[in-house]
């Protein structure tokens, strides 16, 4: 069997890697068109805070470590087409001549690009994106010499990196089109809480600013000045300006001959078989199914990218394992404050038909200064949680945390498995939890956010 990969970033590398455990006599064949594989984009602000780590986390693997293992990788070489009948690839290395591949089992991971604005104006050269290293080392040029710099987009990698950009001391402009920022992750109270600590942090943050006109003009001294107009007539400039409004799944190869989803991604089953027989999609191209939401829907985070390769390697000879729904789990390191979040909004979860509350508990550590980070240990430690739960069953839908601990992700782990498995907020009000020395309160945060959920919704 003759295994072949295309992409080789963390969907493609789980992939081709449990392939190689589960098919030890297949051919495993992995294309990447960049010159390296595995790049880890959280690393990104990382880089730009100029953080001594960045070397070493920046990636988890090689071209190297992947070959020991008997996968063939071929870097610098880019598959443009495929013909789903014939079972072939076009394969084009930089700079040689195309040929044709063939496989029997076909995996895109192909991934995502940033999206892009549809606004008037000439402005390609002080445009910046974020999803690569050589965007990462452009925007690090830029910040060299900018006396501001503009980014668009209050997402997670907007806000990410306002907060690197901050901590370079580079006046930072950021312009949400949103009345919120980090609206997919978060209701409105932990917007505010987080715009209220990027404002006291000395972020320059506008809401409802929608851009509909890029310029660059020359400065004062011949300097490049980028503006952006929004459709309110705010005018804002920097020299230059960060992209960060989210990305769209890179599923050109296979074009509407396969069944395409939310944002274009491809559809993909439990077992992360398209709609073409034996091809698979993974990754930032393909479809997700979220935990109590109806659709699939367009979910472009590594943790699930990780999972739907393997799932896809399993299945790959027949349906064999079907994947656990995601709850797009994410953390988010913003200064000296962690936020965490496991699955949906109450936006979210009133849309999605359930008649959603949120209960919300704050605790605080005790004040031991060595506990807080070091960047900007000014603020009373504590973590506060936001449970978004259903009234009358008290099932747990989501949760969002924020709080002074460098890592809070265990949290959100924990209730990600909640959510995934439909439990109550009663059912984990009890459970065994580690005793935490050095909180006001060291008894567990379900215990406490049991109470006010009873509070707010007594039980028949
Ligand atoms: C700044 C930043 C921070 C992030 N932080 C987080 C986080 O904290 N948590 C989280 O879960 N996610 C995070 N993400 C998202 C995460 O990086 C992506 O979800 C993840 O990279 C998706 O992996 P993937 O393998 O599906 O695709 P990608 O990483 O997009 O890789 C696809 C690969 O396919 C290659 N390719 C595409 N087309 C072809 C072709 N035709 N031929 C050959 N090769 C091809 C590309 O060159 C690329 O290497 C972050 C992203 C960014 C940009």
């Amino acid at each position: 069997m003759r295994v072949v990969i295309v992409g080789g970033s963390h969907a493609g590398i789980s992939c081709a890697l449990r392939a190689r455990e589960e098919y030890p006599d297949a051919e495993v064949v992995m294309y990447e068109k960049q010159g390296s594989i595995g790049f880890i984009a959280q690393s990104i602000p990382l880089y730009l805070r100029g953080d001594r780590h960045f070397e070493k986390l920046k990636s988890y693997t090689d071209v190297p470590a992947l070959e020991r293992q008997g996968i063939v990788v071929r870097v610098n070489t880019e598959i443009c087409r495929v013909d789903t009948d014939a079972k072939t690839l076009e394969v084009t290395p930089a700079g040689g001549a195309a040929s044709t591949d063939r496989y029997d089992k076909l995996v895109l991971a192909t991934g995502s690009y940033p999206s892009i604005p549809l606004a008037f104006g000439s402005y390609r050269d002080s445009l910046y994106l974020v999803k690569n290293y050589e965007h990462a080392m452009r925007i690090k040029t830029l910040m060299e010499t900018a006396k501001r710099i503009v980014i668009i987009g209050g997402g997670a990698i907007g806000v990410e990196i306002a907060r690197a950009l901050l901590y370079r001391n580079v006046p930072t402009t950021l312009l949400q089109s949103h009345a919120t920022i980090l609206d997919r992750y978060v209701d409105d109270e932990v917007s505010a809480d987080i715009i209220d600590s990027l404002r006291s942090a000395g972020l320059d943050v506008h809401t409802g600013a929608v851009v509909t006109e890029f310029e660059e003009v020359s400065g004062p001294g011949g300097r490049r000045q980028a503006i952006a107009t929004t459709s309110d007539g705010r005018v804002f400039s920097g020299d230059g300006i960060i992209y960060a409004t989210g990305f769209r799944p890179n599923s050109f190869l296979v074009g509407d001959a396969a069944e395409l989803g939310d944002k274009g991604a491809i559809v993909v089953d439990d077992y992360m078989r398209t709609s073409i027989p034996d091809v698979f999609a993974v990754g930032d191209c393909s479809t997700t199914n979220l935990t109590n939401v109806a659709r699939p829907v367009y979910v472009p985070h590594a943790s699930d990218a990780f999972r739907q390769g393997e799932i896809a390697a399993i299945n790959l000879t027949g349906p064999r394992q079907r994947i656990n729904p995601s709850q797009g789990t994410y953390n988010l390191n913003i200064g000296s404050r962690t936020m965490c979040i496991s699955g949906i909004t109450r936006k979210r979860a009133i849309e999605e038909g359930f008649d959603a509350e949120i209960a919300s508990y704050r605790n605080e550590f005790l004040d031991i200064d060595d506990l807080l980070p070091s960047d900007d240990n000014d603020e009373d430690p504590y973590y506060k949680v936001w449970l978004v739960y259903e009234r009358g069953t008290h099932k747990i839908l989501g949760f969002e945390l924020r709080g002074t601990a460098t890592d809070l992700s265990p949290y959100a782990d924990l209730m990600s498995l909640a959510i995934e498995r439909g439990l109550t907020v009663e059912d984990l009000e009890f459970v065994d939890f580690y005793f935490k020395q050095g909180y006001a309160n060291p008894r567990s945060f379900s215990k406490y956010l049991a109470a006010v959920v009873r509070q707010q919704d007594p039980r028949a």
